[in-house]
């Protein structure tokens, strides 16, 4: 019946639809699939085939096996939000969008796990667990809206994960449609050391290059007893992130542990949620302890101790949850406060030895100066997570390239410490030719050896993750080519 209303020509349009059972399932005109050209990362655009949203996994997978059959290639979407244009397509792909897979299916308090649908949105868990004592311990700045499926392909990271660990830390389970259609599961049961190779860990952070995910078993944990958080406001760039090391090499773990320069100062205080800054400071850092009550005193005067011998300007404690909240709010929502100050800005995501930090910073202020282009750095600054912003403006001739590369000589001052060119953004499309920075030839071969495995017909999600062995430096033309197709 659906088939009915669906006004094209195109039989494989039509055979996809009948899959989904419902025309209100699919999109396939062009004006509909504008939203679908890229995700967070929106320098590159390409318009897919088609979007398809199933609502079980037997609808995946009969997609999966109707691409494969047909030579269609295909991928996975879940809210958009990604940094490293994971879910562009960029051969005309059928997206596979999982937004319509969104129930949280199991809360299991006894044995601390819970079970969603991959389009179950990240925030949501916690929310709905909140009230018993638990919660969900992966937290991007995206959590509102991005998904727990899009979280495992990335495996996300966020503030609190420099306690708590990314999602690999916080997987159990997961089911698994795999580019022929087959459907697996992968489950560690609590069971320490699985026999066999460790699949849950190689899919989590797979970047929908491996398979789609369609059910996923967490971790929860039972929400601290006590948190207490502070602002602690420095002149001098140097002395925050001296303070970033000395915390932690004095034993302390934070919860949380971020760093903003003034560049993100003066655009978190020109958006939706300012909350005071002093806007003459050089750079901000947001500390977060928590655990037993007893313990959170010592721990805050230990940290600022350290921040006193490192200068600090001003200390602010968060007199309640309220003021505590906002103060989270206006650095989660510091990359989007980005549009206060710039009318573009492309974010990168590399990672250093903590130690390197001040070094790094003053690299990234040189890369600025000789881009001639705004860098501010709002990041996870406790595990070394950095994310320069580069700031630019499209429309004018060339800036944009200027800004890709600026923010890829930013990934080589991480590489070159001994760092690396994602913390939790992944490759996606973005970050292929880097992976030059931080893997030789063969390092890459082994890896793409592992994705013909999964997908020999290399039509999931295919042109992601990996440089094309031999032609480093020709990407970055090669992307830019292709926009021009979309
Ligand atoms: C303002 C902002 C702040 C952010 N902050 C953080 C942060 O603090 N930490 C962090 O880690 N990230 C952050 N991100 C990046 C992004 O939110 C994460 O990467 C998130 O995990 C993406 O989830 P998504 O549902 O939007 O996935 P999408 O963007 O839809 O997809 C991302 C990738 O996952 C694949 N994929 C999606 N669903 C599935 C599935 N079910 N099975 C297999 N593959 C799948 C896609 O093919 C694609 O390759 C931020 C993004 C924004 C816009």
């Amino acid at each position: 019946m659906a088939v009915k209303k669906i006004k094209t020509k195109d039989k494989h349009i039509k055979n996809l639809a009948t899959i989904v059972g419902d025309a209100s399932s699919i999109l396939y005109q062009k004006v509909d699939l504008l939203a679908y050209e890229c995700d967070g990362f929106t320098v590159y655009k390409h318009s897919p085939k088609a979007v398809v949203f199933p609502k079980n996994t037997n609808e995946v997978s009969a997609l999966v096996k109707y691409c494969s059959d047909n030579q269609l290639p295909f991928l996975a979407r879940g809210a958009g939000t990604g940094l490293s244009g994971g879910a562009i397509p960029l051969n005309n792909e059928v997206i596979i969008s999982l937004v319509k897979m969104k129930k949280l299916l199991n809360v299991d308090l006894e044995n601390r796990l819970a079970v969603v649908q991959p389009g179950y949105v990240n925030l949501k868990l916690t929310n709905s667990i909140s009230d018993k004592g638990y919660y969900y311990a992966p937290d991007p700045s995206s959590q509102s809206c991005c998904t727990i499926g899009g979280n495992v392909a990335e495996n996300a990271g966020g503030a609190h994960c420099l306690k708590y660990g990314v999602t690999t830390n916080h997987i159990l389970g997961l089911e698994v449609v795999l580019p022929n259609g087959d459907i697996i599961e992968l489950s560690e049961n609590g069971i320490l050391d699985v026999p066999g190779y460790d699949l849950l860990g190689l899919l989590t952070g797979s970047e929908g290059t491996l398979g789609i995910v369609t059910k996923i078993t967490v971790r929860i944990l039972k929400s601290p007893e006590s948190k207490q958080t502070v602002l602690a406001y420095f002149d001098r760039v140097d002395d925050g992130s001296q303070a970033v090391s000395d915390i932690i090499s004095a034993g302390i773990v934070p919860a949380a542990l971020e760093m903003m320069d003034k560049t993100a100062i003066e655009a978190v205080e020109s958006a939706a949620f300012p909350v005071g800054h002093p806007r003459d400071i050089a750079a901000v850092l947001l500390i977060e302890v928590d655990g037993i009550a007893a313990g959170i005193d010592e721990q805050i005067n230990q940290i600022l101790e350290v921040c006193k011998k490192r200068n600090v300007r001003e200390v602010r404690e968060a007199k309640d949850e309220q003021e505590r909240a906002s103060w989270w709010a206006n650095r989660k929502t510091g990359f989007g406060a980005m549009g206060a100050i710039s009318p573009d800005y492309l974010v990168q995501d590399g990672v250093i030895p903590r130690s390197k930090l001040p070094e790094v910073l003053k690299r990234i202020e040189q890369i600025s100066q000789e881009s001639g282009l705004r860098i501010a750095n709002i990041f996870h600054a406790g595990d070394g997570n950095l994310h320069p912003l580069v700031l630019f403006d499209a429309r004018i001739p060339g800036e944009t390239d200027k800004a890709i590369l600026a923010g890829s000589a930013c990934l080589q001052a991480c590489a070159d410490v001994g760092g690396t060119i994602t913390g939790e953004h992944g490759v996606g499309i973005e970050k292929r030719e880097e992976m030059r920075f931080v893997f030789n030839d063969e390092e890459i071969i082994a890896q793409t050896n592992i994705r013909e495995v999964f997908n020999p017909k290399n039509l999931l999600n295919a042109g992601k993750l990996f440089p094309t062995p031999g032609r480093c430096g020709e990407i970055k033309q090669v992307m830019k080519e292709a926009t021009t197709v979309s």
